[in-house]
């Protein structure tokens, strides 16, 4: 029997995809930087069918790609040009085993999408706070191996923070079991988080035990206009000694520019222009009067400070909706205005102003007139350093910039004690600068670690490493 049969075989025949046409949105990614080949992708739809799958992997070392909603920004879920690797897919294990109210935890199958467990867990009274642009599509399986953040890190922490429990398959097939969600379990080493963050090169994540939290009973979401980076910086802190702080974001003017002109039912939030804006959540447990109260004593802070030019709160649900909106958008928005070229790295949060300034300054020497559309996390650290080719340049001459443009970045970045890649990964995108940037000593036992876990280098070869 040949191998496509063999593996076939192991899930049955509805759920092996051979046809090209079935195949092919499993080739391609978001960003349109990677296109691969593969005659197979599989949707298994149990652990003991992927342990089975893994096994004939290692004895036929055939390469295994895990792929969860396919919208890694860093082409771990990408095939190579070869065509030889068997394409995972964990679409079709998407239960929600358990929402536990009074454990606060969450027992779920890998392939849940993130919306439905949000929304799962919301009409249970409780709130499963990772939130990103991706949530429609992004599944848990992929948004655990790639680490993920989003926009409440600074409240509840990245998927690291927020995983009690994993159920893995190993890629020699054996099944390790770690899922009674347990707060306390000082029994070694905690193996889990080898596999949080490793992007399918260690095995593949079938179940995870998650943390929930209260709901907040009230919200409140404002923006406000800031003169600079600097600025934002002092609200921040400022922000963070009033202790009910969930989101804070940065955004550089041209991203509302940016995000207006080309997202649908998009406004200017405010009715002047500012050079930077800050995007400010606050939730209280509460009530809404009161998550309301804080934000109306922040914001007077602000303005009496003149760290804010000018200021809106969202008047209602519909409105704080449309604000977070207009920043989860900001990716898409940049995409009309032509070629660009992205970071997404951290930095120590007191080193922002100084990041911006020197990235800044660095680039414009090299390409003058590029367009800096920076935004990002700035409650963790995290900034989405991209920057648009000029007006009227040519996109693939702005584009053969983007070697040295990295290197020019990511030098700012190690010499102020940051990192090359904040919360999308390495995948293939960022190889070649992690054997650059981190610790050699770190980086050896990276592959020790791969080579015990993955003697035959089945498991998503080429990736991280
Ligand atoms: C519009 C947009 C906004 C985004 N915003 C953010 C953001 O704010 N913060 C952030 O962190 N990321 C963000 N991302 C990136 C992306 O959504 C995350 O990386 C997400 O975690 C990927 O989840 P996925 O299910 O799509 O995984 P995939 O893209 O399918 O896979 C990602 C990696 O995980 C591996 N993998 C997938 N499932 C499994 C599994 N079950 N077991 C083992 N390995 C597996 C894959 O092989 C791959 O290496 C954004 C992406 C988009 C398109």
């Amino acid at each position: 029997m040949n191998l496509i049969s063999q593996f076939s075989n192991i899930v049955g025949i509805n759920n092996a995809l051979i046809s090209q046409s079935e195949i092919a949105p499993f080739l391609t990614e978001h960003r349109d930087f990677y296109h691969g080949k593969s005659s197979l992708v599989l949707q298994p739809t149990s652990t003991e069918q992927i342990s089975n799958i893994l096994k004939l992997a290692t004895k036929t070392k055939t390469p295994i790609i895990p792929i969860g909603g396919n919208t890694g920004l860093v082409g771990g879920q990408a095939s190579d040009l070869k065509g030889k690797s068997v394409l995972v897919s964990l679409s079709k294990m998407n239960k929600i085993y358990n929402i536990n109210s009074t454990s606060n935890t969450a027992l779920v199958e890998s392939g849940v999408i993130l919306q439905a467990l949000q929304s799962v867990s919301a009409a249970a009274s409780r709130l499963f706070p990772l939130s990103l642009g991706s949530q429609g599509s992004a599944q848990i399986g992929g948004l655990l191996s790639s680490n993920a953040g989003g926009t409440a890190v600074l409240a509840y922490g990245t998927m690291r923070q927020l995983c009690l429990g994993l159920e893995v398959v190993l890629p020699n097939g054996e099944i390790m079991n770690d899922l009674k969600g347990l707060t306390k379990d000082n029994t070694g080493y905690d193996l889990k988080n080898l596999f949080i963050g490793a992007e399918g090169t260690l095995g593949i994540i079938t179940k995870a035990v998650l943390k929930l939290f209260p709901k907040p009973r009230g919200q409140s979401v404002a923006f406000i206009g800031v003169p600079s980076p600097k600025n934002a910086l002092e609200l921040l802190n400022h922000a963070h000694e009033r202790g009910n702080l969930t989101g804070f974001e940065l955004i550089a003017r041209l991203g509302i520019d940016f995000a207006t002109r080309h997202i649908i039912n998009t406004c200017d939030p405010l009715p002047y222009h500012h050079p930077w804006y800050v995007l400010a959540e606050m939730s209280s447990l509460k009530s809404q009067t009161d998550a309301q109260e804080s934000m109306e004593t922040f914001l007077s802070y602000a303005r009496d400070n003149d760290h804010a030019s000018d200021t809106v709160i969202a008047k209602n649900e519909t409105e704080a909706e449309a604000f977070w909106s207009l920043r989860e958008n900001l990716s898409y928005a940049q995409k009309p205005e032509g070629g660009s070229i992205k970071h997404d790295i951290s930095i120590p949060i007191s080193a922002i102003p100084t990041f911006i300034e020197q990235a800044n300054k660095s680039v414009n020497h090299l390409i003058p007139n590029a367009r800096f559309c920076t935004f990002g996390h700035m409650g963790d650290g995290n900034i989405h350093y991209n920057i648009s080719q000029p007006i009227g340049a040519d996109k693939q001459e702005f584009l053969d910039n983007r070697e040295t443009v990295n290197q020019r970045v990511y030098a700012i970045v190690d010499q102020l004690g940051g990192s090359i890649s904040a919360e999308h990964g390495i995948g293939q995108l960022k190889r070649a600068e992690l054997q650059l940037y981190k610790d050699q000593v770190a980086l050896s036992l990276m592959q020790r670690i791969k080579e015990t876990f993955d003697p035959e280098n089945i498991m998503n070869p080429n990736k991280i490493l």
